[in-house]
């Protein structure tokens, strides 16, 4: 099931519980058994399904309420508070702030995902939406194992107006990212954005190149990009980068199309990582920044 179906769905059911003439632990029982067949179909953790039930369920408690509490009211508001836990991993991470790129010095963003994901894209959206906040903000193409990386990175650069590095001829990819960094940090560029490849011959191949290339830049946020129709697998997927390269925030990319989104949100869930921003598209202003309430205001519609 699409996103957008996912919220209509929700919605239905809370709508139902809404119009029934009393509000009891049988009517509130086939509302709850409605929203999670949806969210199970739109692919999230069975667990987190099952969490998200019981949290609710704990919360309403209808027996010990008040006589004049608006039971609707409290059901509606218990429901859209569960679901925006649901994909907030930033507020339980307390005094860990969101990543903010401070001025005065050069802040190295490296990106991490599969091939395919949208990395390449979403290293020039977020350059482009960090210039437009007046950062001087440079690309590199630490990807040396596709061919063409480089020229897709820097089509899409300078499609953005953003100053970009790469090499046709360097194959080893710390190199690159070591060289293209000192570079923009010499030019006391204020953001460096460094793109990583997403395949390699063998798995581990491409976890030990990421570690390095970390090693060598030093990266103060790591981004891994995901795609969000991929379903299912995006969990252990996430769940083996973050093993390797301990990213501090996740992008997820392609939320226009028809994205189940549920996979994705498991992933956020497995991995306890923030959603920054979603790609809505594939054109270079199609970023919009992510959060939690906003996010599920637009899902509930
Ligand atoms: P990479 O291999 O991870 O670097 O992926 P690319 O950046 O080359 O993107 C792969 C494909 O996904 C390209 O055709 C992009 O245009 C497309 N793409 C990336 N982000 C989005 C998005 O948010 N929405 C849509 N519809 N397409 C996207």
């Amino acid at each position: 099931m699409v996103l957008a179906d996912l919220g209509r769905r929700i919605n239905a059911a809370m709508s139902d519980l809404t119009r029934s003439n009393v509000v009891d632990e049988k009517a509130l029982d086939s509302m709850l058994k409605e929203i999670c067949m949806a969210l199970l179909e739109s692919d999230v953790n069975v667990k987190l399904v099952s969490t998200l039930r019981a949290n609710i369920k704990k919360q309403i408690n209808l027996k010990d309420q008040a006589p004049g509490v608006n039971k609707r009211r409290l059901v509606q508001k218990t429901v859209f508070d569960e679901l925006c836990a649901l994909v907030d991993c930033q507020s339980e991470n307390g005094d860990a702030p969101a990543f903010k790129p401070k001025k005065g010095r050069s802040n190295v963003i490296m990106f991490v995902g599969l091939q395919g994901s949208g990395k390449t894209t979403s290293c020039t959206k977020l350059a482009l939406w960090y210039q437009r906040r007046g950062f001087k903000v440079g690309l590199v193409c630490a990807d040396t194992f596709r061919a063409g990386a480089f020229d897709q990175l820097k089509q899409n650069a300078t499609k953005a107006k953003v100053p970009y590095y790469g090499s046709y001829t360097e194959t080893d990819p710390v190199a690159v990212a070591a060289a293209g960094v000192a570079r923009f940090k010499s030019e006391k560029f204020d953001i460096i954005i460094v793109d990583t490849s997403g395949r390699h011959r063998q798995e581990q191949e491409l976890f030990a190149e990421m570690v390095q290339i970390s090693q060598a830049v030093k990266p103060d946020q790591t981004i891994m990009v995901l795609d969000a129709s991929i379903g299912q697998a995006a969990e252990s997927q996430s769940k083996a980068f973050k093993d390797s390269s301990d990213f501090g925030a996740i992008i997820l990319t392609k939320m226009d199309g028809h994205a189940k989104g549920g996979g994705a949100i498991s992933a956020v869930a497995a991995t306890r990582t923030p959603i920054v921003f979603i790609g809505t598209g594939e054109h270079i202003h199609d970023l919009e920044p992510f959060t939690p309430t906003q996010f599920i205001s637009k899902l509930l519609g």
